[in-house]
């Protein structure tokens, strides 16, 4: 018998297991059971789809046994099982890659990696010293076991098994000082563990239980017969089965709830919201939908998949069903239980499926009101969930060609300059003074620095208010809305602000014509790094700031940077150059008595010095250091 060696990424895996870094090493049960559920659940599946399979629901069960004396624990299910190959490919290797790491990086034990990563099966291995898989995989004569017993590796020989389906035997570890594996072997310890984890499995988990009764009385009994007792054994069914989102809402209970989401999700928080629907009428369907109070460590990866198991009288058709949700509210976990849709039906045809576009439709208008209810009821709720998923929500706004703008815009929230905290459009809207005409708003990478701009100040003095825009998206997404209740969106980077009056116009055009000249030569000195050169009204103490005519703002072209195949994507920028400050009367000074020079070196410093404040790179910085120092000399 040849010992196979696990793959390196299992190997490191099960000796994670097997040195037991989780503290609640009960789970082991939950991870097996949901295995042979699954493989039922496959077979089921098969049966429904395939008429040459012929089952008997009611025969569908797993059977949990202990054996004292053997110090054994047996799950065993009559599923699909797993030929010599699964068996092989399964338990000898991790599927997902990353497990480990993420464990590394993250040594709160509270969080439950097994089941985030489905690497179930090696959880055996906290309590078990010894495993032996057999199992007999539909279609297959033959039977085979796999056997291990840790890290050293693993044999997978012939076996004899009568019928489909896997046993699973676990050899439960000796007690130590700090653990009491013995507990495992208890009946009730057993119980108690599948009740917790396991009660919705829609299979009858069963166990022959030891239970004791009064003895018949006997015919002949006279007055002072004592009653007697009797134990026996009896197989009994450990689990409820029904599903909860098939119990109405008054019967469960809120932590019933929260412990469904937290086992079927794998996450460790409570979620935020607890959406359950129940719709009669031209679909009718059951629906419980979770929005998480946290996003999944790899939401904003692309191994994340967005979806609702689906399930049609109770048995589940697709564990992710992707169709059901829009990409905006991709963080919603949940589960759709349908008796109208068609069991046999493919993914392809599925897309085209009418009843499960009505009730996509009908789950996208619940999600959103609950989301409405919850920004006017709870808005610290609502503040914390848009730190997680409001991002999703800009997407929304943006992809699509703004197809779905009008949806979302009234969930979005920004961070308001004068208020200091998030508001919606709306609160912005409605707390305009009279004559503001735009929605002003700023983007960049940080707060602080916005609200620092030349440009920012002269807004907010004049007593509007300012969104501070910090995420790559916000730009994007203020484009794609153009406006809110008519309101323009005005990006403070961008040309005219509408801030000033006629007057103040007239008088910079005025200035403008006058500079002529020496506009001309600062434009020559910049050549193509600037559009053009204005006069502004709007900087105070500042004598320079960089602003963009056209579609691509400067912060688009930051975040633009980083994005292949936005090469070439540069923002049109305009120096514009404070009329009221004394830089200016030196450079009009400068021109007039000729002194060219100084008006080119000082043109490339308030340039550079453009670039800084916009947190922008500047293109020698040590030509412009040793500008500087001349200065100071
Ligand atoms: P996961 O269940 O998340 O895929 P596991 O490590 O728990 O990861 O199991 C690996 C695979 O082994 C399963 O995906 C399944 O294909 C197979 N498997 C495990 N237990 C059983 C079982 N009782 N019957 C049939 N197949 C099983």
């Amino acid at each position: 018998m040849r010992l196979k060696q696990f793959k390196a990424e299992s190997k490191k895996l099960l000796d994670l297991m097997i040195n037991s870094i989780y503290t609640n090493k009960e789970i082991f049960l939950r991870e097996l059971i949901s295995n042979s559920s699954d493989a039922i659940d496959k077979l089921r599946f098969k049966s429904l789809t395939d008429e040459s399979v012929k089952i008997s629901a009611s025969e569908l069960r797993i059977l949990l046994t202990i054996d004292k004396d053997a110090r054994t624990i047996t799950i065993s299910d009559n599923g699909i099982g797993m030929t010599k190959e699964e068996l092989e490919n399964n338990l000898g290797t991790i599927a997902k890659s990353g497990s480990l790491d993420f464990k590394k990086e993250n040594k709160d034990e509270s969080i439950d990696i097994i089941g985030q990563f489905g690497v179930g099966f090696y959880s055996a291995f906290m309590i078990a010293s010894k495993v032996s898989v057999t199992s007999r995989a539909f279609g297959e004569d033959k039977a085979y076991v796999w056997q291990s017993e840790g890290a050293l590796g693993y044999t997978i020989e012939e076996a004899s098994k009568d019928t489909v389906g896997t046993d699973i035997v676990l050899t439960v570890k000796e007690d130590t000082e700090n653990e009491n594996y013995s507990r495992f072997l208890e009946e009730y310890g057993i119980v108690e563990i599948v009740k917790k984890y396991s009660d919705y499995v829609r299979y009858p988990i069963m166990m022959e239980r030891t239970k004791s009764r009064m003895k018949d009385r006997p015919e002949d009994a006279d007055e002072n017969y004592k009653n007697e007792y009797e134990t026996y054994r009896e197989l009994e069914t450990l689990n409820s089965m029904i599903p909860l989102w098939k119990r109405k809402k008054s019967d469960v209970s809120d932590d019933e709830y929260t412990q469904f989401y937290k086992d079927t999700f794998y996450d460790y928080e409570a979620p935020a919201k607890v959406i359950k629907t129940e719709s009669e009428g031209l679909v009718s369907y059951t629906s419980l939908l979770f929005i998480p109070s946290h996003a999944p460590f790899d939401f904003y990866s692309k191994e994340y998949k967005k979806g609702l198991a689906l399930y049609t009288s109770g048995v589940m058709i697709m564990e992710k069903c992707a169709d059901l949700l829009p990409d905006y509210f991709s963080f919603v976990r949940g589960v759709v239980d349908s008796a109208d849709l068609s069991l046999n039906i493919s993914r392809e045809i599925l897309q085209k499926d009418h009843q499960l576009k009505t009730i996509s439709k009908n789950i996208e208008k619940k999600i959103k009101n609950e989301l409405s209810l919850m920004l006017v009821n709870e808005r610290e709720k609502y503040e914390e969930f848009f730190k997680a998923f409001g991002r999703m929500l800009k997407f929304g706004v943006y992809s699509d060609y703004g197809m779905n703008r009008e949806k979302l815009q009234d969930l979005l929230i920004f961070y308001s300059a004068k208020q200091e905290k998030m508001i919606t459009l709306d609160e912005y809207v409605s707390s305009m003074p009279e004559g503001q005409k735009y929605i002003y708003f700023a983007a960049g990478d940080s707060a602080e620095r916005l609200a620092k701009l030349p440009s920012a100040e002269a807004v907010t003095d004049h007593g509007y208010d300012l969104l501070l825009c910090t995420e790559d998206i916000d730009e994007f997404c203020l484009q794609m809305l153009r406006n809110y209740k008519e309101k323009d969106f005005k990006n403070i980077g961008t040309g005219d602000l509408g801030l000033e009056t006629d007057e103040e116009k007239e008088e910079l055009k005025n200035a403008s014509e006058e500079a002529k000249s020496l506009f001309d030569l600062m434009k020559n000195t910049l050549k193509d790094k600037v559009c053009d050169i204005r006069l502004s009204s709007k900087l105070k103490e500042h004598p320079v700031s960089l602003s963009s005519d056209g579609p691509v703002s400067i912060e688009m072209e930051k975040v633009l940077k980083n994005m292949p195949g936005s090469e070439g994507m540069i923002s049109a920028k305009v120096l514009e150059l404070n009329a009221n400050h004394k830089i200016f009367e030196t450079l009009k000074n400068a021109n007039e008595s000729g002194d060219f020079e100084k008006v080119e070196k000082y043109t490339k410093l308030l340039y550079n010095q453009a670039l800084l404040i916009e947190g922008l790179k500047i293109d020698d910085p040590i030509e412009y250091a040793k500008a500087v120092c001349e200065l100071m000399n």
